[in-house]
Formats: structure tokens, C-alpha cells, sequence
């Protein structure tokens, strides 16, 4: 288990299984599976981890209107996502369910630890309580109307014997974390929120539950179980078995990012270093929030019945052309539109036309002029300098963005150089230089064309893995291209002697609306 290369852990959060897997789900997992794919090319020890969140009183009030056993019904939706990542093309290294036996070990040896450390007491819990949403709101955070901030049901006043979460001790630990490590939080916007909210002063959290039983129980006062959150977020650490606290946990403990929806930011960005902080463990290296897709209804939700479903999507168009855009429209961190229209002009744009043809008319002309195959030969033309640096730069400036977890920069870095060659097809005009017989530099530009696309087919492979495998295959390599690698990617040269490209159909066909 212990190799001496650097480790990579990285996380979605755990699914509430009250609902089928919808855009904002498929959006932090083909993410996650981008990140985890490019530190796995960059030679790391990855651990992607993901799964469901099953237990609490929505999961069990769903479950009851639907007639089933509530154990039927986290069993079949966790299946559900299964499924879903399979056909997403996700390479998670562990699915965690929180009905595990071993996660559930896990939190209750957590919660102990907090408890023994005085972290966790008794006390009365009165308050305005969302049962949607599984969570009380002070009169501060509400409006007149007393209704839920998140959600806008009508709340009701609770009271109930609680155990409490000592989280105001640690308002100025968790400043003087930020303070220490300023990416603690990405984007920017969304660690100035988290400052001024602990700033503005920390309550004490209640953490126990005892009007409904579909939980862990807390351990040390079984009348009682530990509130949905406190439980869900030990995910993190019981997936990498902090249980046995043995060589997994301390590979890849703490966490290099934990990938989130802005919605849920203070759980991971306040509550979760907090309880940590609480056992004597430390705090995950980062936490990143994305933004919301919006469709033209604005917020996609349930309740507006404006939901695009990723599946049909993909049944649709195919996964690649799925993931492309969600990575490649908007800057991640902020918000974003999906439509159709979007989606099949960027596809066309980007991967039809740049990407697509620069394949297909390469080919065509390879196949015309030497019967598709290549004659490996390293220029030093002048005119090629500057094709072949950008090329080889590529891997480098795509580091640079995917260092902050900018995969629609780290594309458009890819996309530019694309954009070159298509450019430096239309400058060199090879069928000119077929016509007055200068093969040599002909046979020159063609490598130099495919080589780029070597390049170019290896920066893809994270974002987009099966355009990048038949990629592969049709330009002719003798290695797979599981087998290479970030270090290598970029120099010049690898493609072989006598290369045989094969042209097919293009990769990606224009869509017609
Ligand atoms: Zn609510």
C-alpha cells in the first residue's frame, strides 16, 4: 500500500438518495472524474472517492410513501447512481454508502472522540425546525413569514432534548486555518462569505435527533441518533478507514479537496473542520464550490419542474460531447446556462469543426499522398518553430490552470493549440506541396500534424476518454495510451517510424438543429 509517489485524494459529496441523480450531481462527479484522471496521468496515487448519503427522516418519510423498507429503497437508489456513473464514464476508487457497517463504526468512534475531547453536551433544543431539510433556523435567518430560508416551506417551532455541537469554540481556529491557508476555500467569493459568517459569531449545533429512528445511533445514549449531516460528512474519513486509523488513512488523510456545490459550502467549509479539529485530526487541504446550472427556468430544481436529466443527454449526443461542455462553458466556480443550443454549438464549434476535422482533413490528405502513412522526421524548419513549442508547451500551461481547478481554461489552452494547426494546415498547404514534388518537406508537416495530435490526444484524456482513445487509435501509435504519461507527453518526437494512420469517419459529426 505504501509507494513512495505523491498521493491525491479527492471528493464528491455523498448523493442524498431522497432523488434520482440529476445535473448538479453529474456536474461534481464528471469533475471529480477529470481531476482524478489528470493527477492519475501526472503519475499520482489517486484516491476518488464518492457514494450516497442514505440515512435521515426524508430518506425515511420517502420510503413510507412509497410502501417499501427503507433499506429497499437506499438500496436501489444507490444502484441508481451506480449505474449513472457507469455510463458517465466515472472512475471513482471507492463508492461509500453511509448504511456501511464500517461507516457507520466510524462515525460513532468519531463522535465519541468529540465527547470525550468536550466537545458534545446535553442540553434543550428549541427552534424553528424545516423537516425538508433536516435543519432548525434561528429568527435571524428567517423572514417574517418563519419560512425556511433554503427552501421556502412553512417551519414549525420544535423542542426537543438535544446534544450539541461545542462548534463556537472554534470560530477562531477556523480563521486562523484561512488565515494560514488561503485556498482553504475556492473560488475567492465564497471564502469572503465563509469569513464573514463565522465572523459574525458560531452557534452551538444540535446534533442528535430522536423523532424518527433511520440513523446511527448516538453511542453513548442509544434514545438518540446523530443528525443526518454530522453523519454524512465522516464519509470522508471513512472511506480512507480512519476506523483502523492504519496505512490508508495516513496516505491519503487529509483530503487534497473535497468538490461541492455552493449550496452546501458552511457543512464543508465550517462544520466539517470544525468536528475535525474537535477529534484532534486535521482539517482537509481544501474545499472548492462550483456554481449552479440554471436552464431557462432559471435554477434547475425539483420543485420547478426544470430539471434536465444528464441521461437523456447522453443517450442523446453521446458522453464525450456531454462532459466537454459542462467542463469547457463556464469558469469553474461560478454559474452556468444548459441548453441544447449551447451545447450542440459548442460541440459543433469545438469538436466537429476544430477538433474533428483537423483529424479528418489531415487524414484525407495522409491517405492521398502516402497512402496514410507517416515518415517520422524532425524539422527544423523556421516555419514549424512555432507550432512545434506550442505544442510542446501544451502539458505545462494546462498544469497551470488545472493547479486552481480551471478545466474550461485548461481546454481552451488545448483548443488554441488545435486552432494552430488548423492554421498551420492552411499556411503549409500540403496539397502544394504535393503538386511540385517537394515530399521531403511534405512528409515534414504531416509529422508534425500528427505529432501535435499526440499531444493533444493525451492533454484530452481526462476530460473527454473516449474521444481520447480513438483518437489514439487512429493516428497510428504502437503504445496505449493508458501507458502514457504527463512527464513524457510533451516531448517531441514520439510518434513512430512509419506510423499508419487510419481514416475513418469523423470523430465527431456536425449536429444539425
Ligand atoms: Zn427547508
Amino acid at each position: 500500500m505504501t509507494t513512495d509517489k505523491k498521493s491525491y485524494y479527492l471528493t464528491t459529496p455523498l448523493y442524498y438518495v431522497n432523488g434520482k441523480p440529476h445535473i448538479g450531481h453529474a456536474y461534481t462527479t464528471v469533475v471529480a472524474d477529470t481531476l482524478a484522471r489528470y493527477h492519475r496521468l501526472k503519475g499520482e496515487d489517486v484516491f476518488f472517492l464518492t457514494g450516497t448519503d442514505e440515512h435521515g427522516q426524508k430518506v425515511e418519510g420517502e420510503a413510507r410513501s412509497r410502501g417499501v423498507k427503507t433499506q429497499e429503497l437506499v438500496d436501489e437508489m444507490a444502484l441508481e447512481f451506480k449505474d449513472v456513473w457507469q455510463k458517465l464514464g466515472i472512475t471513482f476508487d471507492r463508492f461509500i454508502r453511509t448504511t456501511e457497517s464500517a461507516h457507520i463504526d466510524t462515525v460513532q468512534k468519531l463522535i465519541r472522540k468529540i465527547y470525550d475531547n468536550g466537545y458534545i453536551y446535553p442540553g434543550d433544543y428549541q427552534g424553528w425546525y424545516c423537516t425538508p431539510c433536516e435543519t432548525y433556523w434561528t429568527e435571524e435567518q428567517m423572514d417574517e413569514g418563519k419560512v425556511c430560508p433554503d427552501c421556502k416551506r412553512p417551519t414549525a417551532m420544535l423542542s426537543e432534548k438535544s446534544y450539541f455541537f461545542k462548534l463556537s469554540a472554534f470560530a477562531e481556529p477556523l480563521l486562523r486555518l484561512i488565515e494560514k491557508n488561503p485556498n482553504f476555500v475556492r473560488p475567492a467569493t465564497r471564502l469572503n462569505e465563509i469569513v464573514s459568517f463565522i465572523k459574525m459569531g458560531l452557534n452551538d449545533l444540535s446534533i442528535s435527533r430522536s423523532s424518527f429512528e433511520w440513523g446511527i445511533p448516538v453511542p453513548f445514549d442509544e434514545d438518540y441518533i446523530i443528525y443526518v449531516w454530522f453523519d454524512a460528512l465522516i464519509n470522508y474519513i471513512s472511506g480512507v478507514d480512519y476506523l483502523n486509523e492504519g496505512d490508508v488513512f495516513k496516505k491519503y488523510w487529509p483530503a487534497d479537496v473535497h468538490l461541492i456545490g455552493k449550496d452546501i459550502i458552511k457543512f464543508h467549509a465550517v462544520i466539517w473542520p470544525a468536528m475535525l479539529m474537535a477529534a484532534g485530526l486535521e482539517p482537509p487541504k481544501q474545499i472548492y464550490a462550483h456554481g449552479w446550472w440554471t436552464t431557462a427556468g432559471g435554477k434547475m430544481s425539483k420543485s420547478r419542474g426544470n430539471v434536465i436529466d444528464p441521461m437523456n443527454v447522453v443517450d442523446e449526443y453521446g458522453v464525450d460531447i456531454f462532459r466537454y461542455f459542462i467542463l469547457r462553458e463556464i469558469p469553474f466556480g461560478l454559474d452556468g446556462s444548459f441548453t441544447k443550443e449551447a451545447l450542440i454549438l459548442r460541440t459543433n464549434a469545438d469538436l466537429a469543426n476544430d477538433l474533428g476535422n483537423l483529424l479528418h482533413r489531415s487524414g484525407a490528405m495522409l491517405k492521398k499522398y502516402s497512402a496514410s502513412r507517416l515518415t517520422r522526421t524532425i524539422s527544423s524548419h523556421p516555419d514549424d518553430r512555432e507550432l512545434i513549442k506550442r505544442a510542446v508547451n501544451l502539458p505545462g500551461k494546462v498544469d497551470e490552470k488545472m493547479a486552481d481547478l480551471q478545466f474550461s481554461l485548461a481546454l481552451k489552452e488545448i483548443w488554441e493549440v488545435i486552432g494552430l494547426a488548423n492554421k498551420y494546415i492552411d499556411t503549409m498547404a500540403p496539397w502544394k506541396l504535393f503538386k511540385s514534388g517537394q515530399h521531403d518537406r511534405l512528409d515534414e508537416v504531416m509529422y508534425n500534424i500528427f505529432e501535435l495530435l499526440r499531444i493533444v490526444c493525451i492533454m484530452i484524456s481526462p476530460f473527454i476518454p473516449g474521444t481520447a482513445e480513438e483518437l489514439w487509435s487512429r493516428i497510428g501509435n504502437s503504445d496505449s495510451l493508458a501507458k502514457q504519461t504527463f512527464a513524457n507527453a510533451g516531448e517531441w518526437g514520439k510518434l513512430p517510424y512509419s506510423a499508419t494512420v487510419s481514416v475513418k469517419d469523423p470523430l465527431f459529426p456536425r449536429i444539425e438543429v
